[in-house]
């Protein structure tokens, strides 16, 4: 039976095993001074836990989790296989990362073993199962974490490229196309005579050779599902001798190289790590409005930090209030859980400039008061955080871990930046508007939507995302298809037949031609309205738009005369083809527009304090507005109810403008 940890979970990451142990009641004592209510250990204590082959020893840990149990604060465990101890890589070498040049690499880092190996695979499963049982029964775990930060990137950017590695790879082609012939045909290796006469011809697709981006993407696709395969494997054991209360999750980072739906797919939490500072905070809006459609639940934030990041070197020195407003903006867009990364700063290895709670002598650092302001908060949003939900804009945005992958090998365009085009040009125009659309990959639902936008997203037969659009634009959706979507297939080739793979078909429209980046074609409407596009890394699209009907048209150069905007009726929905992508306030106001038109309407508040509604969980009522200041500078919010401030106390009647001072967080709730 877990113990009742009060949610919301306020903590950080602890690593007793590198302290004395006499340490541990003062550090305890200091915990409770600032608030917290769970640590987060053992994620590297791997040597701590099995000092050699087979002798285990949980005492330490053991004896730290009941310290914390009789100080009422809950654990959540991490399992150690991102740092395999100096004894195993010694007497197995073969379970290290090889790099895209076959070098192997040595021990001492982290995420710095094969995943597909199954000797690793087996000491994983021993000090997994070996955890599993020693601590089950701790009723202050309330969560495990498998492994840390997963990805799939590895020494060179090519993941593991050992022999057994290799071999899996090869095995996936063989099941997958059958004959060889088959790959060549599909992937086009005609060409430079690059075909393959047998399965054991194709390479590792190393760094320094022009290789088929088809085998480069496929190379890399079959990576990430290595980590959620090793993910999985711990996922099972766990569930195996957990209590059903006690949560599995994988804390991951903000990038697209693993696909974080299928990577959950096992878990029962999502668990998130984020290091932004003053620049790039809004991202995690962002990141947030994704975690939370994850498994449609609340997520948690396993990692951020507290002030400034680092290895040897500290980064980022943040400003006054940072913390405040990076703490609390997950958790009004539907975190239930905040830890800081780390408890007490380390006193040596490779990240003790890292920031941190308390420094490494046990003194609080100078962002401790702010810690205990946040705590204050958290226990007066306990009706938000337990009772409430983040209530959807009705407008959402696709990203795509198949698209991250694809790009890494064919960008398309010269500076074409995937991350940058979806963050800048699509997410934060609306999220600056006060439109900020919910953040969805090709598996999740799209009912709860009336609007969503698919932009960059070059495969749309992904998960079977390009049959569910059409489906539901059918019952009523307006689908905004933005450029380079739908221009190849899952194996990163053009169609044969026609530009697209559905949407000539189903529009009627027909791609005349498209140009790459370089000139300027603002797009004009038959009033004659203008809206610009982007001055860099776009594409532009000259439509010939058929029975559809052109909503805006280039009127220069190559392109004048083509429609530029298109919009189609498909079924009770529409399909509107974007052939550039406009900058972003025009971007912003095209959205708007028709956003009106469904009765969607934004926040009457200025651009960098995001707002969110939230309702209760029971009577779908409208509770909350909550909102944080992100870009550390003043701004306005106009409260849609009558409404008292739970942070100060305040309060103000429907439509009264409410003054923000930088990074301001303010939680009004309805009268
Ligand atoms: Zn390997």
């Amino acid at each position: 039976m877990m113990k009742n940890i009060k949610k919301p979970y306020y903590g950080a990451a602890y690593y007793p095993e590198s302290w004395p142990h006499e340490q541990v009641p003062e550090d305890i004592k200091l915990m409770k001074q600032t608030g917290m209510n769970v640590m987060r250990i053992g994620e590297f204590a791997w040597s701590n836990m099995e000092p050699s082959e087979g002798s285990y020893d949980f005492s330490f840990l053991r004896h730290v989790i009941n310290e914390l149990d009789e100080a009422d604060i809950g654990v959540i465990m991490g399992t150690p296989t991102c740092t395999p101890p100096a004894w195993l890589t010694k007497s197995h070498p073969e379970v290290m990362i090889v790099d895209s040049h076959n070098e192997r690499t040595t021990h001492g880092a982290r995420r710095h073993a094969c995943p597909n190996s199954p000797v690793y695979r087996e000491y994983t499963k021993k000090i997994v199962t070996g955890m599993a049982k020693a601590f089950k029964d701790c009723e202050n775990i309330i969560a495990w974490q498998i492994d840390n930060e997963l990805y799939n990137t590895g020494i060179d950017g090519k993941g593991c490229c050992c022999d057994v590695c290799y071999h899996k790879f090869i095995d996936y082609l063989k099941e997958k196309f059958g004959a060889i012939e088959n790959l060549n045909k599909t992937w086009g290796m005609y060409l430079w005579s690059q075909d393959y006469t047998s399965f054991d011809e194709i390479p590792v697709p190393r760094n320094n050779v022009w290789h088929h981006p088809s085998l480069n993407t496929e190379w890399m696709l079959f990576q990430a599902r290595s980590y959620k395969e090793f993910s999985d494997f711990q996922a099972d054991i766990l569930h195996e001798y957990l209590p059903e209360d006690v949560y599995v999750g994988t804390d991951m980072m903000p990038f697209l190289g693993l696909d974080y739906e299928d990577m959950n797919e096992k878990l029962d939490i999502v668990q998130f790590n984020h290091y932004r500072n003053s620049h790039n905070l809004w991202d995690i809006a962002l990141w947030s409005n994704y975690m939370r459609n994850i498994k449609n639940k609340p997520f948690w934030i396993t990692e951020t930090a507290t002030c400034w990041g680092g290895g040897v070197a500290c980064s980022h020195y943040n400003d006054k209030n940072f913390g405040i407003a990076n703490t609390f903006l997950p958790v009004i867009l539907g975190a239930e859980a905040n830890l800081y990364w780390l408890w007490r700063t380390h006193w040596s290895g490779q990240e003790l400039m890292h920031g941190s709670v308390v420094n490494s002598w046990g003194r609080p650092m100078h962002i401790y008061n702010e810690l205990k302001y946040i705590k204050e908060g958290f226990n007066k949003a306990e009706d938000m955080i337990y009772n409430t939900y983040p209530k959807n804009s009705q407008i959402a945005m696709h990203v795509s871990h198949h698209a991250w992958t694809l790009y890494m090998f064919q960008p398309m365009i010269n500076g074409f930046n995937y991350q940058a085009a979806y963050q800048n040009d699509v997410f934060r125009p609306l999220m600056n508007c006060q439109l900020r659309p919910d953040v969805i990959s090709e598996g999740l639902d799209i009912d709860g939507y009336s609007i969503v936008i698919t932009s960059f997203v070059p495969c749309i037969e992904n998960k079977g995302l390009n049959e569910k659009m059409l489906k539901w634009v059918e019952n009523g959706g307006t689908w905004i298809v933005g450029p380079m979507t739908d221009i190849r297939t899952y194996e990163a080739t053009k169609y044969i037949k026609a530009p697209f793979g559905m949407l000539e078909d189903v529009t009627g429209v027909k791609l005349a031609f498209t140009l790459p980046a370089g000139g300027s074609y603002d797009m004009y409407d038959n009033k004659g309205n203008v809206l610009k596009t982007k001055s860099n890394a776009n594409s532009y699209d000259a439509y010939i738009p058929g029975k559809s009907e052109t909503l805006y048209e280039y009127r220069n150069d190559y392109l004048e005369g083509y429609s530029a905007i298109t919009r189609t009726k498909v079924g009770k929905g529409y399909i509107i083809l974007l052939g550039t992508m406009p900058e972003s306030d025009s971007f912003a106001k095209f959205i708007a527009d028709i956003a009106s038109e469904k009765g969607v309407y934004p926040f009457n508040a200025s651009g960098n304090v995001v707002c969110q509604i939230r309702c209760n969980n029971i009577s779908n009522e409208e509770r909350y507005f909550a909102c944080v200041e992100v870009e550390n500078r003043e701004g306005y919010a106009c409260v849609p109810f009558d409404c008292t401030n739970i942070l100060t106390g305040n309060e103000y009647t429907k439509d009264d403008k409410v003054l923000f001072k930088p990074f301001d967080v303010m939680i009004f709730r309805k009268k």
